[in-house]
């Protein structure tokens, strides 16, 4: 029950054997930033920064996304926000960069995400700017969308050195060590090149709806093929199982965003996994963090290998379900 949930909300993220999972939720509106709070969340995973854009006629300028970002992570405290550069393109869309994005003939496989910002490095270095001097008010990481390439991730450091050099020269405080650079997993690519981008970046995010629709190659918006979008598709799970593995060689943190994250049958695939970071909805949180509670660390590890064994979705769903009734 609903009350019940909420006497989650002051209890440790943690399975029976102890084991912490960090429950940090998705937003894309500062609106969202008191649910987050009310539901125990350690932490802003994902914070769409594609709400600065929407609806305006205008770019908002350096001044303007900075006071936006500095509400939200001093609104936070001391808690991680982790902001994601501009995710422009494919199905989201903003009416002042309708002429840069969205003319090509595939929008989900064009210039979208990291692609544009590399494209247009203008508004990525004042986008960079104001995180850069949001960050002075809390803990803040710095996430980039779409990402395919180490190449990339090369070129967003050196513009984001430059920027904090800028700000500098221009009297602002800037930290001495950035912010984290991450880089979203959600392009089979990245995801089977984990070892690569491990050279420039600091921490992960698997973004399960892309990475799900990219590997399908089922547009996540058109229904008429969303009955085929199925994140418990084998390669689905081994491609999550083989980049969490990746990650914690190259000791890596990684982190789980993406809707799957806040669905509470697929929490034990996840810790068996060995992944102890979970992104989501706010009103996921708590339903995550009951299943948390319930769950086993060992016994999860060991459902996850009988299932990475199993070929048929339905199954998959049949196993999992049995095995959190168990929990
Ligand atoms: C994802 O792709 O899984 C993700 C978390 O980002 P978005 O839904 O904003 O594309
Ligand atoms: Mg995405």
């Amino acid at each position: 029950s609903r009350t019940r949930l909420l006497g989650l909300r002051s209890l440790r993220s943690e399975t029976r054997d102890n084991v912490l999972v960090e429950l940090h939720a998705n937003i894309e509106l500062p609106v969202e930033v008191s649910t987050v709070l009310q539901n125990g969340a350690s932490g802003i995973g994902l914070l769409r920064s594609e709400f600065m854009f929407m609806n305006k006629s205008y770019l908002p300028d350096e001044e303007e996304q900075y006071q936006e970002l500095a509400g939200i992570v001093s609104q936070m405290k001391d808690l991680p926000v982790t902001i994601r550069t501009l995710d422009i393109g494919g199905e989201k869309l903003a009416v002042a960069l309708q002429n840069e994005v969205g003319s090509g003939p595939n929008p989900a496989l064009g210039l979208r995400g990291v692609r544009l910002s590399l494209r247009r490095e203008d508004l990525l270095e004042t986008q960079l700017a104001a995180i850069l001097r949001a960050s002075l008010h809390g803990k803040v990481r710095v996430l980039v969308p779409m990402v395919v390439t180490v190449g990339e991730m090369t070129r967003v450091r050196q513009i984001y050195n430059k920027v904090a050099d800028r700000l500098r020269s221009q009297g602002h405080a800037v930290p001495k060590t950035l912010p984290p650079l991450g880089a979203m997993i959600e392009i089979p690519a990245a995801a089977l090149s984990i070892d690569a981008l491990a050279r420039e970046c600091e921490f992960f995010a698997i973004g399960t709806n892309d990475l799900t629709q990219y590997t399908l190659a089922i547009d996540r918006s058109d229904d008429q093929v969303a009955h085929l979008y199925d994140p418990l598709h084998p390669a689905i799970l081994r491609l999550i199982y083989e980049a969490a593995k990746a990650a914690a060689r190259t000791g890596i943190p990684m982190s789980v965003c993406g809707e799957m994250a806040g669905d509470p049958r697929y929490t034990p695939l996840f810790l068996g996994m060995g992944l102890r970071n979970l992104s989501m909805s706010p009103g996921s949180l708590l339903l995550v963090k009951q299943r948390v509670r319930r769950l086993d660390s060992r016994t999860s590890e060991y459902q996850t290998r009988q299932i990475l064994e199993q070929w048929d979705p339905d199954r998959i769903a049949m196993m999992l379900d049995d095995f959190n009734d168990l929990a």
